[in-house]
């Protein structure tokens, strides 16, 4: 990475956290208990995402089969100018860890970081559909 790309990835991850996010929890053992929704001037027209805001809906286990993790996108962003349907505001660290995973995924794609290792610079393959950086590029 060069000086550029660190501190794009400095700004887009301080601590190694997501930076353009906002994380609710509506409180509830309910299948979408958690909606995390990405803002900030990425793309909004992302391959596989479609041209508009994104969020995704998790249950706490959203990897687990019988979890629950949707994927939506909306001409307009979720949770303004209101975002009591979404719950209250949590930060990302208190987040189960599986749904912290997805959400770093996520906001891999839309930031055009390697999905592998997280720098910034990297570029897009078809196959296997994903932003990867010169060392994790398709062989
Ligand atoms: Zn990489």
């Amino acid at each position: 990475m060069n000086k550029y790309h660190r501190e794009r990835l400095a700004r887009l991850m301080p601590n190694g956290k997501p930076r353009w996010i906002r994380v609710y929890d509506n409180g509830e053992k309910s299948y979408d208990r958690y909606t995390v929704v990405f803002t900030g001037n990425y793309d909004k027209d992302i391959p596989g995402y479609g041209k508009s805001y994104q969020y995704v809906g998790m249950s706490s286990s959203p990897s687990h089969p019988q979890g629950f993790c949707q994927h939506g996108e909306c001409p307009h962003i979720i949770d303004w100018p209101t975002y009591g349907h979404l719950g209250k505001k949590i930060r990302f660290e208190d987040l189960p860890e599986d749904c912290q995973k997805v959400v770093i995924s996520d906001y891999r794609h839309l930031w055009k970081l390697c999905d592998v290792c997280g720098v910034s610079g990297a570029k897009f393959y078809e196959s296997p559909y994903k932003w990867l950086c010169k060392e994790h590029k398709p062989q």
